[in-house]
């Protein structure tokens, strides 16, 4: 009897890693084109009263929510609102205006940190240059981002975790980390969108395309995003109220 022969060894075929798809300058074009048309001109939600409160209002921002912020920065503000003020201030005072907020006891030496380094080197002023400000205690790339943009105007585009997630989603700027994001991001927004791009992006993400649910039934751009599976509308739990024109 002849031996059995086994069959021979094949290789399983591998799933393509393609990269993923990045959506076409058309469509990105028309994604921002409604956000436009609906908020011209979006505003963030950090409260400050100067270039200045802006910084430290975003230092203190990392791994906290904008309404946890503004709460702790209210009182801090009206008591330092300059780098001058707020080292006079001291460290100690500073820590208990803010200590309802993550990290508050680093935050706060960066807070007086930095505020040295301002007087130090820039006569009081925050520097309009990211290369400066991300000298500056606590300031990383996304910090002087948000700075650039909303103190000075800059059209760039600061990724946090909803932008990272929003361009990761809608296939705008897909990216592994912050930075691939943002620079996939500088890639395709139409020029004349940039300077607002990181709102309403943030925005979008917030309240919309937000981390667990995405609000898919409720975005503007449904028709444009890719992602799948998409939220859709839960059934409403009792009889449908008629609406004034159903009574009409
Ligand atoms: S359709 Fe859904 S997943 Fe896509 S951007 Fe809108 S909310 Fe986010």
């Amino acid at each position: 009897m002849p031996p059995r022969q086994s069959p021979p060894k094949t290789a399983r075929p591998r799933r393509a890693t393609a990269a993923p798809a990045r959506l076409t300058p058309a469509v990105a074009e028309e994604i921002f084109r409604r956000f436009h048309a609906r908020d011209p001109e979006p505003k963030g939600e950090l409260e400050y009263v100067n270039p200045y409160t802006l910084l430290v209002a975003v230092v203190l921002s990392a791994q906290a929510t904008d309404v946890g912020v503004n709460k702790a920065t209210r009182g801090l503000f009206a008591a330092a609102a300059t780098p001058e003020a707020m080292v006079a201030l001291g460290e100690d005072r500073v820590r208990e205006h803010i200590r309802t907020i993550g990290l508050f006891r680093t935050k706060a030496k960066n807070v007086i940190a930095l505020s040295e380094r301002l007087i130090a080197e820039h006569g009081g002023a925050v520097p309009p240059s990211r290369a400066a400000l991300e000298l500056l205690p606590g300031v990383g790339r996304k910090t002087a981002n948000v700075v650039l943009n909303i103190a000075f105007g800059e059209p760039t585009i600061a990724v946090d975790t909803h932008l990272f997630r929003v361009g990761n989603r809608t296939r705008l700027a897909p990216g592994k980390t912050p930075l691939e994001v943002e620079l996939g991001l500088e890639q395709v927004v139409p020029d004349r969108y940039r300077r607002h791009a990181h709102h309403w992006l943030i925005l979008h993400g917030r309240y919309v395309c937000k981390a667990r649910a995405p609000d898919c039934p409720a975005c503007l751009i449904a028709d444009l995003c890719p992602f799948e599976p998409k939220t859709v509308e839960k059934a409403a739990a009792g009889p449908r109220k008629a609406a004034p024109a159903d009574a009409a």
